[in-house]
């Protein structure tokens, strides 16, 4: 999977869903959760993204405007798939008007021999802000980055040193497991 190993800038699209999936975007720039902390910044063109995020089932409709704003991202491109919806078309997963989310669109850029972007899949309906963070995370590699321990600078004592190791392990069991399920082909 190719990931930003820098500051991620991020295009938000709405390709159908139900706007609630929007309004938790929208919570990740306040300033209890303050993505812009970790660098992932919310642009207004998508010729300035590294990360297409994308709400919603991906409605027929809008599926050229898809692409063409999918083709205005710059290569290498990440797509964070953000919703049940996004994820498989949620509930309109067979509607005549949807093409059925992400997947849906990676198969149909993969016929049209178009290279597919990495794709971060966040399901829930909506996602909590909490997944949402952890998916543009792992876009951003800073997941890795975390299980490597690099942003730990304290000299521990010995008694400190062996609960960081309890946690640390406990971490990577965790962060293993959460990864496996948020990460797409
Ligand atoms: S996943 Fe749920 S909240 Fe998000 S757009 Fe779809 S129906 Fe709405």
């Amino acid at each position: 999977m190719v990931v930003s190993r820098r500051s991620i800038w991020v295009f938000h699209l709405n390709t159908g869903g139900c706007n609630a999936c929007d309004i938790e975007v929208l919570d990740l720039l306040a300033p209890v959760h303050d993505v812009e902390r970790f660098g992932i910044k919310l642009v207004a063109s998508p010729r300035h993204a590294d990360v297409l995020l994308v709400t919603g089932p991906i409605n027929v409709n809008v599926f050229d405007y898809v692409l063409r704003t999918l083709e205005a991202v710059p290569d290498p491109k990440t797509i964070v798939a953000i919703g049940s919806c996004a994820c498989g078309g949620g509930v309109w997963f067979d509607s005549y008007a949807t093409i059925g989310g992400v997947p849906k669109l990676l198969e149909i850029l993969e016929e049209r021999g178009i290279p597919k972007p990495s794709v971060v899949y966040v399901p829930g309906c909506p996602p909590k802000p909490e997944a949402m963070i952890f998916g543009l995370a792992v876009a951003a590699n800073m997941i890795e980055k975390k299980q490597r321990f690099e942003y730990v600078v304290a000299e521990p004592s010995t008694e400190d040193r062996e609960l960081l190791e309890v946690l640390r392990n406990e971490a990577l069991r965790n962060l293993g497991a959460a990864s496996k399920l948020l990460r797409g082909g």
